[in-house]
């Protein structure tokens, strides 16, 4: 189909109502839904392949997931599922249930797409307390209900209008489950409810919170914390052949759409001018009305090469966040495996922090998914959080002696707990912060 917008993304010198500088899902996502608006949008990738974090990548032949591996927005109404249906993307999305196997050293949990069933395994594990377990899931239930519905309208989020405060009035009642937890820790509703030392559910929590919001029940702001437990249960799936194929599917649209995309574009400044940017990539000048550069804020000021109090603050708090160790497998596939794809949640010690190879996510790719691997070998991407902070005070020798450290605690905890998986490890790649910071031009690696 030809663009709409007449973008020649091959000439040296565009214009273009924005530029969108960064094919991951927040550069997709942004880029797809100014096009379908009839923006003239161009979308500047310094890869070859699209998805950032959330990106499928090739090595050695093999098809790893790079970081993200189970990806949501997938339900009636959210924004993934209705951008496969309008744009017909060739994209499936297994609704695999469990969704996650949580296994730590006192409990292996099955993890499904419904809330029930959840609330019936935990009442099941000895010396649960059932009626407070019940209470408690109501609660953050409601909690849940209250703030997913926020989110599915962006006007209600600030900067608020005058319509938008009364809306908010308006609904004063339904966020009343928000407000009774909120500036609390999700640990305090748990005592509240005296499930605080009921360890199955404060394992889970945990387990829950570290790959959802990165952090445990003890720090976890209450309304995020309880809202981001419906993960499972609100349009999550497996993206068959990996999440790139997502992200290809999403350029394919931007392009259908009538945005232009260009792969290996490294940005490497943005000016103002009178009529808006100017954008100077690898591959030429864009000026464009508007950017939007959906890169961390210290490589926005490395853009601009300038400082803003605001964006030097929050390059602050993301350098108080994580990065990431990783270990990419190819596993000698065997009948004792699940054919269909599978999410692991591992914790070596459940009295430690579900962090450095204490706690690793392992995805498994499907039995059929052969164009990962080739028939008979499947690939699995393990992660764990590293301190970013911790990591930045060291030497360069001492990082690479952090990360080994904890890549070797990753094994140990493949070892211990997913066994039947990594004594069939035929081939393994790994990855640190700095191989993040590498490919996708996230300063310092931080990834969360
Ligand atoms: C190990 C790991 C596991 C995760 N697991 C999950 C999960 O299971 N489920 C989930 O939902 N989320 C998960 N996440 C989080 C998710 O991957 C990220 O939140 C999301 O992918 C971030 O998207 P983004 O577009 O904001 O940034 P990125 O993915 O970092 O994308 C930024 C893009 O911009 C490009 N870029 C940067 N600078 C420039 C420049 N100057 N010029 C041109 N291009 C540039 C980069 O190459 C990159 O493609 C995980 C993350 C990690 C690291």
């Amino acid at each position: 189909m030809t663009p709409r917008s007449g973008i020649n993304a091959s000439s040296r010198d565009v214009r273009a109502d924005v530029c969108v500088i960064g094919a991951g899902f927040g550069g997709l996502s942004a880029a797809l839904a100014l096009a379908e608006r009839g923006a003239k949008v161009l979308l500047c990738e310094s890869l070859k392949y699209p998805g950032g974090c959330a990106s499928t990548f090739v090595r050695g032949g093999c098809r790893f997931e790079a970081g993200a591996t189970l990806f949501s927005g997938f339900d009636e109404g959210q924004p993934f599922r209705k951008w496969i249906d309008r744009h017909a993307m060739d994209v499936v999305v297994d609704p695999i249930d469990p969704l996650v196997e949580l296994r730590t050293s006192t409990m292996t949990l099955a993890i499904g797409r419904e809330r029930g069933s959840l609330i019936e395994s935990l009442c099941a594990m000895p010396g649960a307390p059932e009626a407070s377990l019940r209470r408690f899931f109501a609660e953050q239930r409601a909690v849940a209900d209250a703030l997913w519905a926020l989110f599915r309208e962006p006007a209600l989020l600030p900067p608020l209008s005058a319509r938008s405060i009364l809306t908010h009035v308006a609904r004063l009642p339904a966020y009343a489950p928000i407000l009774r937890v909120i500036g609390r820790p999700v640990r305090s509703v748990l005592a509240r409810h005296e499930l605080d030392r009921f360890e199955p559910l404060r394992q889970f929590m945990d387990a829950v919170l570290q790959i959802t919001v990165q952090t445990s029940s003890d720090e976890a702001e209450a309304p995020f914390g309880l809202s981001s437990m419906d993960y499972y249960f609100r349009g999550t799936g497996h993206v068959r052949g990996g999440i790139g194929s997502l992200a290809n599917a999403m350029v394919s649209a931007i392009e259908r759409s009538g945005g232009s995309v260009r792969m290996t574009d490294r940005v490497h400044a943005i000016e103002r001018d009178r009529e808006g940017w100017i954008v100077r990539s690898r591959r030429g000048t864009t000026r464009a009305r508007h950017v939007v550069a959906n890169v961390l804020p210290e490589a926005l000021e490395r853009l601009r090469r300038e400082r803003y109090h605001e964006t030097t603050e929050l390059a602050g708090l993301v350098a108080s966040g994580w990065g990431a160790a990783m270990l990419y497998l190819v596993i000698d596939d065997d009948p004792s495996l699940p054919a269909q794809a599978k999410h692991y949640e591992l914790v070596g010690d459940a009295s430690l922090p579900f962090i450095e190879g204490n706690h690793v996510f392992v995805s498994l790719s499907a039995r059929d998914e052969t164009e990962r691997a080739g028939p008979g070998k499947r690939t699995a991407t393990c992660s764990t959080h590293v301190y970013a902070a911790k990591l930045r005070a060291m030497s360069e020798d001492g990082q690479r002696a952090y990360v080994e450290r904890v890549q070797e605690s990753m094994r140990g905890t493949l070892r211990a707990r997913a066994s039947e998986l990594y004594a069939r490890c035929a081939r393994e790649e790994t990855a640190s912060p700095r191989t993040f910071e590498r490919f996708t031009g996230r300063p310092g690696g931080y990834v969360a």
